[in-house]
C-alpha cells in the first residue's frame, strides 16, 4: 500500500457511505496500478480489516449500476447488429441521481484522483463489446458512437457518415446541382409544385446519391460539390469534383465501382460520374474552398451579325488580362456588393455564324461568365459587347473542363 493517508481516507468514507467495492475501487484509484476498480476496493476493504462487504445493489452511491455491465453490453450489442462497423466507442448518460451521489462523495474525500462512475461504465462495457463483437473501440474517429442512457436503459446510436468523392459530368440542361425545395411549400408538397415538394424533377445531387443510399441503406445524405455550373449549363470534360456524403449507413464497405456502374446506368444521359473513392470530412471542406480554373464552352448571339476578325481581334485583348466585376444583378440579393478582379487565361473564338458565336474561355475560378459577354449594363468591363460595339447576351454555356485537381 503507497499511501496512509488515503487508507484512513478510505476508512473514514466507509464508516460514512454504504459502497460497494468497484465505487470504493474508483474513487481511490490512485492506490495501485493494474487492478479493476473491483480489485482495488477489496485491496482496501482488506487492508482496512474491513469484513463488511457491500454489493452492489445496496451500494449507497451506484445503487447497483455497476451490475448491470453485462447487461448494458447485451442492449448495445442488440442494438448496433444492423450496423456493418469495425470501430466503435461507448458514451454514457447516467442518472442525475447518482452524478449528485457522485458529487458528494468526492467533495467529502477531497480528491481530483476519483474516476467518474461514467468512464468505469464506457469502459467496461466497451471491453466486453471488444471480445463479444471483435470490434476495436476508437476514441478519435469510431464507425459507431454508443451512448447508454442509464435512467431509461436505452442506447442511442450516432453513426458516422461515410464520404465518396467522385467527378460529375452534367449531360443535360435543366437540372440543379442540389435538391431545391418548393419555395412555397418549403418541402412538404403543394399544388404548385405538383406535391413533389421541389422546383425540379431531380438533381446531380439525387441522381448521384440514388445508388449510394440504396447500397449503405444509409437515411439521408448531403452533396458537396466544388462550385456549381448554372441550372441550364453543361458539365463537361473532366467533370466537377463533388464528395457526398452518406448518412446512418448501414453498410459502409460497399463496392465503389459497382456504385459507379449502377448511378451510370441509372443516371444515364442525364449525369455520369467517374474517379470515385472513399473520402473523408476533410475533403469536403478542400473541394469547397478549391479554387480550380474552369474553361468554359459559350454560345453568344449579338443583336446583329457579329465580324469574326472582329471577334478575334478582341479575344486576343483578352488573353491574359484582369477583369473587374461588380456583383451582377441577377446574384446582388445572396452576394455583397463590390468589385472581384478575375483573369482570364485563354479566349479563343471556335465559330462565327452571322449573329451566333462560339467562344472557349479559360478563366479564374468565381468569374461572372455571363456578365463578360454581356456587360451586365458596364458592371463588368471590359467585357465582350461593349469591345466588338454589339450587344450580346449568353445562349449556352457549358463547363468543359476543371483544372487543378
Ligand atoms: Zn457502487
Ligand atoms: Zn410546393
Amino acid at each position: 500500500m503507497k499511501d496512509k493517508k488515503i487508507l484512513e481516507m478510505a476508512e473514514k468514507t466507509l464508516d460514512r457511505y454504504q459502497i460497494c467495492d468497484c465505487c470504493l475501487g474508483r474513487s481511490f484509484r490512485q492506490i495501485e496500478t493494474g487492478l479493476t476498480n473491483k480489485q482495488k476496493g477489496e485491496l482496501i476493504r482488506n487492508n482496512l480489516k474491513y469484513d463488511k462487504k457491500t454489493i452492489a445493489k445496496d451500494c449507497w452511491l451506484c445503487e447497483g449500476l455497476l451490475d448491470e455491465i453485462e447487461h448494458f453490453a447485451n442492449l448495445v450489442s442488440d442494438v448496433v447488429k444492423e450496423y456493418e462497423f469495425d470501430t466503435f466507442l461507448m458514451g454514457s448518460k447516467i442518472d442525475e441521481d447518482i452524478l449528485d451521489r457522485e458529487k458528494e462523495l468526492r467533495d467529502f474525500i477531497k480528491s481530483e484522483d476519483a474516476e467518474p462512475i461514467k468512464m468505469e461504465i464506457n469502459r467496461e462495457v466497451g471491453k466486453i463489446l471488444e471480445k463479444k463483437l471483435r470490434k476495436t473501440v476508437d476514441f478519435e474517429n469510431p464507425d459507431i458512437m454508443a451512448v447508454i442512457d442509464t435512467a431509461f436503459d436505452v442506447v442511442n446510436l450516432q453513426v458516422s457518415s461515410i464520404f465518396i468523392y467522385g467527378r460529375y459530368k452534367k449531360l443535360k440542361r435543366g437540372l440543379p446541382q442540389t435538391k431545391w425545395f418548393c419555395k412555397i411549400c418549403r418541402g412538404k408538397g403543394c399544388k404548385a409544385c405538383n406535391y413533389t415538394g421541389k422546383m425540379y424533377d431531380t438533381s446531380v445531387e439525387e441522381l448521384a446519391s440514388k445508388k449510394a443510399l440504396e447500397m449503405t441503406k444509409g437515411t439521408d445524405e448531403s452533396f458537396h460539390g466544388s462550385g456549381r455550373e448554372d441550372i441550364d449549363a453543361l458539365m463537361l470534360g473532366n467533370g466537377r469534383p463533388f464528395v457526398l456524403e452518406i448518412k446512418n449507413p448501414k453498410i459502409r464497405n460497399i463496392d465503389l465501382s459497382v456504385f459507379e456502374k449502377k448511378t451510370n446506368d441509372y443516371a444515364k444521359d442525364k449525369i455520369e460520374i467517374n474517379n470515385v473513392r472513399f473520402s473523408d470530412r476533410n475533403e469536403v471542406v478542400r473541394i469547397k474552398s478549391a479554387e480550380f480554373r474552369k474553361t468554359y464552352r459559350i454560345v453568344l448571339e449579338g443583336e446583329k451579325p457579329i465580324n469574326k476578325e472582329k471577334l478575334k481581334e478582341v479575344a486576343q485583348i483578352l488573353q491574359g488580362k484582369t477583369i473587374k466585376q461588380f456583383t451582377p444583378t441577377r446574384v446582388a440579393h445572396r452576394r455583397v456588393n463590390k468589385v472581384r478582379e478575375r483573369k482570364i487565361y485563354n479566349c479563343d473564338i471556335e465559330s462565327v455564324e452571322g449573329t451566333i458565336a462560339r467562344v472557349i474561355v479559360e478563366t479564374e475560378s468565381g468569374t461572372y461568365l455571363k456578365e463578360l459577354i454581356s456587360g451586365d449594363n458596364g458592371k463588368t468591363k471590359p467585357n465582350i459587347s461593349e469591345m466588338i460595339g454589339i450587344p450580346c447576351i449568353v445562349k449556352e454555356l457549358d463547363v468543359i473542363e476543371i483544372k487543378g485537381e
